[in-house]
């Protein structure tokens, strides 16, 4: 049989611990027999990050740029204790978030649904993605404690050399505190941008959520810029797909999404997406089947696992010990990657492949062989196996 060719390389992004054992078992056992894989290879491993004084980095975010498709496996983020256990030069920064600074993206999380493992919330048929805006609000914020008898207030200093003065509080008859946030319409439009084009791409109704009821400005803000580049960009190509834009209240939305049958993009800001995601994923099951792509606005996609780089089951690994590590989102980064490098390139043979690599996927833990963080969530009969064994039995399935 012929290997599947490739015209444009995939943006490869290696990366730490027990992902980093998927990622060549995942390559040799499900891709390589199949595809002539054109990639270019970046180590995002901690050792070669340190090495490179982290430019390894920098230099896959512009690859990816340059390419538009990457593919990522998950990389330790380094605290204190990993800068001793790797003897680093420095707490590098988080890999993702250079990567998100390059390509000024915008984070989709989407569940993998298999019919023996049903969501928590019964009505739920179809996943629902998460769309974070990832700047600003309160990750960006300054903040102060306030004495009894102090005084807040928001000055703005506009461009025109005009001053504007608002009192947050009088803390007369109490000590307190105060924040102030940001965002900036660019952003904010990036972020729009995103969701419209992903929503497009895979046909789904967005949903935007903020609170600017309260927030008349602020909030207020993003609503606007939201329906502002709909109209303008957006609406007519919703219309051709047959999909829908839905701006409403944050609190409707919650309240909208449970009573759903999913398959929606819920665009949240900041901190609702940081915290709307863990429960979305959550209540889909386990973390192993939560993928992540990372869109930039001028279209660029980088696909990864939502997961760490699970670091107990590889310590239990090291000791030569059995591992039951689920390799679904990882198996899904890579199956993303190719199908949007085929659909990029018109190379259908490429997107047929992605698909049989995720029927193989799910069919496998639909008959009843899955790593042992499903079991316990499985309806119905359910076989418990090895890191290895699992990705050996969706090998078999795709040679059928
Ligand atoms: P984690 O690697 O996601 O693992 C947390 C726990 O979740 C695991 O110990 C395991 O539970 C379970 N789990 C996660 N993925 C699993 C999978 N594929 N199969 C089976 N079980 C899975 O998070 P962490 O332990 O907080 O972080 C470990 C390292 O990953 C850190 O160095 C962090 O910086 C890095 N990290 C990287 C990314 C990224 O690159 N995108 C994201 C998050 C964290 P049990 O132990 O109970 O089996
Ligand atoms: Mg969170």
């Amino acid at each position: 049989m012929d290997k599947i060719k490739m015209t444009t390389p995939i943006v490869e992004m290696d990366g730490d611990e027990m992902t980093r054992i998927l990622w060549q078992m995942i390559k040799d056992q499900l891709i390589l027999p199949y595809v002539d894989l054109k990639s270019e290879y970046y180590d995002l491993g901690l050792k070669h990050r340190d090495e490179t004084n982290d430019q390894v980095t920098v230099d896959a975010a512009i690859a990816t740029r340059k390419y538009g498709v990457g593919v990522k496996c998950a990389t330790i983020t380094p605290n204190a204790q990993r800068v001793e256990e790797y003897g680093l030069k420095e707490m590098w920064k988080s890999p993702n978030g250079t990567i998100r600074a390059i390509l000024d993206g915008t984070v989709f999380r989407a569940p993998i649904l298999v019919r023996n493992i049903a969501p928590l919330v019964p009505t739920w048929k179809k996943p629902i993605v998460i769309a974070r805006h990832a700047y600003g609000d309160i990750y960006r914020n300054v903040e102060s404690r306030v004495e009894k008898g102090g005084k807040a207030e928001l000055t703005v200093y506009g461009a025109d050399g005009s001053v504007t003065r608002k009192e947050i509080f009088d803390y007369a008859r109490s000590a307190g505190v105060a924040q102030g946030v940001h965002n900036t319409d660019d952003s904010i439009g990036s972020f729009a941008r995103a969701c419209f084009r992903y929503a497009l791409d895979n046909r789904q109704d967005l949903w935007f959520s903020t609170k600017d009821t309260i927030s008349k400005i602020y909030d207020h803000r993003f609503k606007d810029i939201f329906q502002e580049i709909f109209d303008a960009e957006f609406a007519a190509d919703f219309k051709n797909a047959g999909i829908e834009y839905f701006y409403t209240l944050i609190d409707d939305a919650v309240a909208r999404v449970m009573r759903s049958e999913g398959g929606m993009i819920w665009a949240c800001k900041n901190y609702d997406g940081d915290v709307m995601s863990d429960m979305v994923a959550t209540a889909f099951g386990s973390l192993g089947l939560m993928t992540s792509v990372l869109v930039s606005p001028d279209g660029c996609y980088e696909y990864e696992a939502a997961h760490g780089t699970v670091t107990r089951h590889y310590y239990k690994h090291l000791k030569g010990e059995e591992t039951s590590t689920n390799s679904v989102a990882t198996i899904y980064a890579w199956s993303g990657a190719l199908r949007k490098r085929g659909q990029l390139d018109g190379n259908a043979a490429l997107e047929v492949f992605a698909d049989k690599l995720e029927r193989a996927t799910i069919e496998t833990i639909e008959s009843g062989v899955m790593t042992r963080d499903l079991t316990r969530l499985c309806q119905g009969a359910a076989t418990g196996v090895s890191t290895e064994g699992f990705i050996g039995a969706i090998a078999q399935k795709l040679q059928q």
